[in-house]
């Protein structure tokens, strides 16, 4: 019997920790990734809850602890840098915004592919750019041409998957925007962050943001704002580098260096915030995970846990099919949307409103800080742990053999 092979698209988060699942199971398996190699970017992920627990099942747990970065907690600035409220990384027993496990994207990234790559076949520069389903499985033809025949296509290409719009239609069809744009690069460390992750509201509905580094001469930096959908190239940088400038210039405290570390970031990111909301994320034998089906968004905390939990249930669901006929693909898709929809649903729910996270006025951000402080006081803490921090356990996971 030919060994059966899988066809992800996308070497995220969310890839590479379904090619090491799959890879043990005997599948062969395929990445493609459409940039020249892993992404490093991004800020720092937590590994708190279930998402924690599938690392540990991976055998991973001590590599992402050896990466993880040290960090003393949250604070809320003002203009001038003087803190409205703090939340150390020890409230919520080390279970509070800033958490007591929590690595950089980049390294997650790096240890998953490091994990998975002697066993998977990574293609770089590559991606899938049509799909046929035949009876015989899923014909992909790539951008350069190059044809692969996969017993099964998965997706796990991101907030805007091709994979998605190619099998299930145009990303309009799926996607909830939030109301805003959010972008991330590194810069220079201007305030002497000393592990702690500082957050500025302005009015008008702005947040910047510092966080640490392992580097202690870079941060980690973060630009979010309210806004109608804007009409911009996904692709142009130096257009969303404007309307950063647009929105951020002169509104205080390190706004203006960070616009100005921007503008030299190499590993500058900017999207808007959207989740993505699909009937089914299976059609015949394509099926996506991670932000590609069910994209919460960055603001709900949980897009890691997600991909990680996603990644272990759909390998999960295979490896309980007898092989991979069609009867026996349909129903492991089936169980892996039974088992991970309601978590999935509870994620999208998380409170992640932009009104929260970039108030328009003055007085809702000194609202939103005086409610930090309280959160950590009894009697609010159990209520604010169980309203906030539970629903990163919200999912048993399954066992599978
Ligand atoms: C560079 C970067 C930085 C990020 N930084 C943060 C952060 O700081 N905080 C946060 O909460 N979330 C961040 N995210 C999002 C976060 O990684 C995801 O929400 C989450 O981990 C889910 O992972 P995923 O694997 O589904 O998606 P992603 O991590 O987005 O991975 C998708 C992968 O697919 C690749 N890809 C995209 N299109 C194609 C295509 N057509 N063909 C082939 N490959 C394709 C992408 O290059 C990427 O490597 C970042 C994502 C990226 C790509």
């Amino acid at each position: 019997m030919q060994t059966p092979t899988v066809l992800i698209n996308g070497a995220g988060i969310a890839g590479p920790a379904l090619g090491f699942w799959l890879s043990r199971n005997g599948y062969r398996v395929i990445i493609l990734e459409i940039a020249n190699d892993v992404r490093p970017g991004g800020q720092t992920v937590d590994l708190r809850g279930t998402g924690g627990d599938v690392v540990e099942r991976m055998g991973l747990i001590d590599r992402m602890r050896e990466h993880a970065l040290k960090q003393r907690g949250a604070a809320w600035v003002r203009s001038d840098g003087s803190r409205r409220a703090e939340m150390p990384v020890t409230a919520f027993d080390g279970n509070g915004l800033v958490s007591k496990l929590e690595i950089l994207r980049g390294d997650l990234v790096g240890v998953l592919y490091e994990a998975s790559r002697h066993a998977v076949e990574y293609r770089f520069g590559a991606t899938i750019a049509a799909l046929e389903q035949t009876d015989a499985g899923v014909a992909a033809t790539l951008a350069d041409g190059t044809r692969i025949s996969a017993d099964l296509v998965v997706g796990a290409d991101g907030p805007h998957s091709a994979v998605r719009r190619i099998a299930f239609g145009p990303e309009a069809h799926f996607a909830k925007p939030l109301g805003g744009y959010n972008a991330w690069f590194s810069a220079p460390d201007t305030v002497g962050l000393d592990g702690w992750f500082l957050l500025y509201q302005a009015p008008g509905g702005l947040n910047a943001s510092m966080r640490p580094s392992h580097d202690p001469s870079i941060a980690k930096a973060g630009f979010a704002f309210q806004s109608e959908p804007l009409d911009y190239d996904r692709h142009d940088i130096a257009e969303q580098r404007r309307i950063l400038v647009e929105r951020f210039a002169g509104a205080g405290w390190q706004c203006d260096a960070l616009l100005a570390a921007a503008q030299d970031a190499d590993d500058f990111y900017f999207d808007s915030l959207q989740q993505m909301h699909m009937p089914s994320w299976s059609t015949g034998r394509v099926t996506l995970v991670g932000d590609a089906g069910y994209c919460a968004s960055p603001l709900s905390g949980m897009g890691t846990s997600l991909a990680l939990v996603g990644a272990y249930v759909l390998a999960g669901e295979l490896g309980r099919a007898e092989d991979l006929d069609d009867t026996d693909v349909a129903s492991a898709l089936a169980r892996y949307e039974t088992v991970m929809r309601p978590y999935v649903d509870r994620c999208q729910q998380l409170q992640n409103s932009m009104d929260r996270y970039a108030p328009m006025r003055e007085s809702d951000i000194a609202v939103g800080a005086a409610v930090m402080k309280w959160v950590q006081r009894w009697p609010f803490r159990p209520l604010a742990a169980k309203a906030w921090f539970s629903t990163a356990d919200s999912i048993t996971l399954p066992d599978y053999p």
